[in-house]
């Protein structure tokens, strides 16, 4: 069955779209087609539940699905939701997946189990520190501008051998991968299969890439997790 049919099938099931627990069951049967299709084991892809503007009830209706992986894009606003909700799980893993500035790494160290968005030298240096500093060393990501867009933040592809040569031999960062977000409006195969091919270029395994629009296409393309936000937990709210 082509992937088409089968997530036309899955959309035809009588379920609540506003119910993150069936968004959750949804988008976990759509990565297990996408992985069979590409002949991938689907425990080869991890689902991180982009839980950014979710209040902490819909969050926590997602952890008793078995959720752990998660993503949020603001320092300040994780602080606020997830030392509460860790509590009752403490096997969490939460991703950062937005841009960081060097004045919050102390706090994104402190709460993140992952840092996907290192980005420029600076903050690379801001995350060596307090690694040293607090001796909590946590697996990092560089984010990639794979379309080479003016506002966008990443490193150019261009840059990035000269990068994770800073990161990895000067500064001694466990860099586990790279993280694209490619243009809006383009198709995002190419990107996701320039990502991958710089990924294994400098030996990374790990490859962070897709969202709910995509995530099927990369892990068609090697992705070995997605960020899976409005597919879970619907629109945003203030959408
Ligand atoms: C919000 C966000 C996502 C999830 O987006 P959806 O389209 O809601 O799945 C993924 N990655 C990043 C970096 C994000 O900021």
């Amino acid at each position: 069955m082509c992937l088409q049919a089968a997530s036309t099938m899955l959309g035809s099931e009588p379920m609540n779209r506003d119910d993150p627990a069936q968004g959750l069951a949804r988008v976990r049967l759509r990565i297990g087609a996408a992985a069979r299709l590409a002949a991938r084991p689907s425990s080869d892809i991890t689902l991180v539940a982009v839980s950014k503007m979710q209040s902490a009830d819909r969050i926590a209706a997602v952890l008793a699905e078995g959720q752990r992986h998660f993503g949020e894009n603001r320092v300040q606003e994780a602080l606020a939701k997830w030392p509460t909700l860790r509590e009752r799980t403490p096997d969490v893993v939460l991703h950062l997946i937005g841009p960081l500035q060097t004045n919050k790494v102390r706090d994104a160290l402190a709460l993140f189990d992952v840092i996907e968005t290192v980005d420029r030298p600076k903050l690379a240096q801001a995350i060596a520190k307090e690694m040293a500093e607090s001796e909590r060393r946590v697996p990092c990501f560089v984010e990639v501008n794979v379309g080479d867009e003016a506002q966008k933040a990443g490193v150019s592809p261009a840059e990035l051998s000269q990068f994770l040569t800073l990161c990895r031999d000067e500064l001694a960062l466990p860099i586990a991968g790279l993280m694209c977000i490619p243009p809006i409006g383009e198709a995002a195969g190419p990107y996701f299969a320039l990502l991958r091919k710089l990924a294994a270029r400098h030996g990374l395994l790990q490859c962070s890439m897709g969202m709910s629009a995509d995530f099927e296409d990369a892990i068609a393309l090697g992705a070995t997790s997605v960020r899976v936000g409005s597919g879970i937990f619907g629109e945003r709210p203030g959408h």
